[in-house]
């Protein structure tokens, strides 16, 4: 398989250190409020990596951090704690904001057909591994205490932008902090490991350590959950474009500095989610997230569709015109795909081309508009029902838009009363119009969402299937 590495920038075998095992591991959500259809662009994406992997025969481990502590507004050391500003904003404690926000992430996880990863590790619950990680930074002479914090060095290290790639906006971030905001720090680039000392210093939640009562600073969490859950070296690091630097240029520094070798292979990165006034962020404040799209109507599986539709490494842009295209390419897809029938043998070697072309598409750095051609193209071709389904079966393992289940993901129930009554409203106006289009498509809408409609003399009836 071909994969794209920020390490190195170019697209590269994927190889890793033990035949057949991947380990694999995902920076997870800040949860100080709802996630984005952006960040969850992000999550879709890496789970077809690791659907594809698992599909081409992989053992695969992926573990997960939850941020619920540590993470400052700014991407440099300065700033309030997100979780802080989350919980003070809802009148709750950080830890109740962080167990609303966690459940809220996986209810869209599984609207979105997301697996959940093997392991999922809090940052508050592992903080003796990030004191353990510290406290063998400073003995190895990596790390420095000054002003009551732990900062990282990062002139010790013979190369500290391994991505090469950073904007010089990126860079700024770094200057900008340590001239202006951190007079402790020894050279520009350098980032804290533990604070006892902020200018923020209301944190809620803080811990006893070897340098005094406070709390980790954002990058170490992923170090240290990582190592501890997947050992010393690690095949695949994946994240959004945002987090290359400085989050994941750190935790390369502090991984190797502490470990003394080469760590993780290959760095997996989405570009981002944008809308009309550019990239889609939490801290905006308005932002679209998968309720919203429901209470609009929309199956969240048009949502995974619509980022299917793009490569991972194009930042995309969200309009509510694509969106609705593609509810109705998704809508005309399940409806086909309903169509088969279950008759006819399946002829795996009549099969192993469509499969074939599916694993090309996906091998080559996850290519998956050409891996929905290859679905378009099942349906066209010369085979049996049975094997139709069979192949996009085997397609829908990696993709996973329900497409087997009349577009039912694991969680929807079609919406609630509402909403659908709004729509077939909206059907029945179409029909007097003689729209039959716009009829027929609002039709496959309820059909995805398990919803049937029966026209009888009393007028038109629907109930959940
Ligand atoms: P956060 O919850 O802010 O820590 O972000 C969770 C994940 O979403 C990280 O991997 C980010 O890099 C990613 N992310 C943030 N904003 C966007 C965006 N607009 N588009 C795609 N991914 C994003
Ligand atoms: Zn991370």
């Amino acid at each position: 398989m071909q994969l794209y590495n920020t390490l190195g920038q170019t697209k590269q075998e994927f190889i890793p250190y033990e035949q057949g095992k991947v380990k694999m591991y995902t920076c997870g959500p800040t949860v100080y409020h709802y996630a984005h259809i952006g960040n969850l662009r992000t999550y879709i994406m890496e789970d077809i990596l690791e659907k594809q992997l698992r599909f081409l025969g992989y053992d695969v481990t992926r573990a997960m951090n939850i941020t619920d502590v540590g993470h400052l507004s700014s991407d440099g050391d300065t700033g309030e704690d997100k979780m802080l500003s989350g919980a003070k904003r809802e009148h709750k404690t950080v830890l109740e904001i962080a167990k609303f926000y966690t459940d809220a992430f996986f209810d869209d996880c599984k609207k979105l057909n997301i697996k959940k990863p093997d392991i999922i590790e809090p940052a508050t619950g592992c903080i003796d591994s990030f004191i353990e990680m510290i406290d063998e930074l400073l003995k190895k002479g990596y790390a420095y205490q000054a002003g009551g914090n732990v900062y990282f060095d990062t002139s010790r290290l013979e190369s500290y932008y391994v991505f090469g790639n950073q904007s010089e906006e990126d860079l700024a971030v770094g200057v900008r902090d340590s001239v202006e905001e951190d007079g402790n720090k020894r050279n520009k680039a350098d980032f804290v490991l533990w604070f006892t000392k902020s200018k923020f210093d209301d944190q809620e939640l803080k811990w006893e350590s070897p340098w005094g009562y406070g709390y980790p600073g954002w990058h170490i969490e992923c170090s240290a959950i990582s190592i501890k859950n997947l050992g010393e070296h690690l095949d695949i690091h994946c994240g959004g474009i945002d987090n290359a630097f400085p989050h994941h240029t750190n935790e390369i520094a502090q991984s190797e500095a502490y470990l003394g070798h080469p760590w993780c292979k290959y760095w997996f990165h989405v570009l981002h989610l944008n809308d009309a006034r550019g990239k889609m962020s939490k801290s905006k404040g308005d932002f679209l997230t998968v309720s919203l799209l429901e209470e609009k109507g929309y199956n969240p599986l048009v949502y995974r569709m619509f980022c299917l539709q793009s490569h991972y490494r194009k930042p995309l842009t969200f309009s509510f015109e694509s969106l609705d295209n593609v509810a109705k390419a998704y809508a005309k897809l399940v409806g086909r795909i309903s169509a088969l029938s279950d008759s006819g043998d399946i002829d795996e070697e009549k099969c192993r081309p469509y499969l074939d072309a599916f694993n090309e598409a996906m091998s080559n750095d996850l290519n998956t508009a050409q891996a929905i051609t290859s679905l378009y193209d099942v349906l066209k071709a010369d085979l049996n029902d049975a094997e139709k389904r069979y192949l996009i079966g085997e397609f829908d393992k990696v993709l996973s838009l329900s497409l087997l289940d009349g577009g039912n993901s694991a969680q929807s129930d079609g919406g609630d009363d509402a909403e659908i009554e709004e729509l077939i409203a909206k059907r029945a106006q179409a029909r007097k119009e003689k729209d039959w289009a716009t009829a027929d498509a609002i039709r496959n809408e309820l059909n995805a969402r398990n919803i049937v409609i029966e026209d009888t003399p009393e007028g038109i009836k629907w109930r959940r299937a």
